[in-house]
């Protein structure tokens, strides 16, 4: 997997950035803080956690393009989803009632279960 997969024609979700950072070695260019190294990497966010994955160097015109591929269709699917709520609205909007809280506002409560406990129904061994 991965080397042969093209970022041509699809749609990627994440940002590409462009880190730039020290190597830590003395004699490099890089240590006088002016030449640092460059890695441009596509970062995205799963499960609420940032990640980021190098990109390689040839890849990352088409990841960009991907990126914004990907961009412009979110933008064309919100519009057109926002044209559809508005005709939805104009057409039977005269029938709206207010808007009413959830049913599902309050959340189920954790009982405290009674005789699964540890504990509860636990009696020293007799001899
Ligand atoms: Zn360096």
């Amino acid at each position: 997997m991965g080397s042969r997969w093209s970022p041509v024609g699809r749609f990627v979700r994440g940002t590409v950035v462009v880190q730039r950072r020290r190597c830590g070695k003395p004699n490099c260019h890089c240590a006088s803080g002016e030449a640092l190294h460059e890695t441009t990497v596509l970062s995205y966010s799963e499960r609420g956690r940032s990640r980021v994955v190098v990109l390689p160097p040839g890849q990352v015109d088409a990841v960009r393009a991907a990126v914004e591929r990907y961009r412009a269709a979110q933008r064309r699917l919100e519009e057109q989803a926002n044209a559809g709520l508005g005709g939805l609205v104009g057409a039977w909007g005269g029938r709206s009632q207010k808007a009413q809280p959830p049913r599902t506002a309050s959340p189920p409560r954790a009982r405290p279960s009674m005789g699964s406990s540890p504990g509860s129904g636990r009696r020293a061994p007799q001899p």
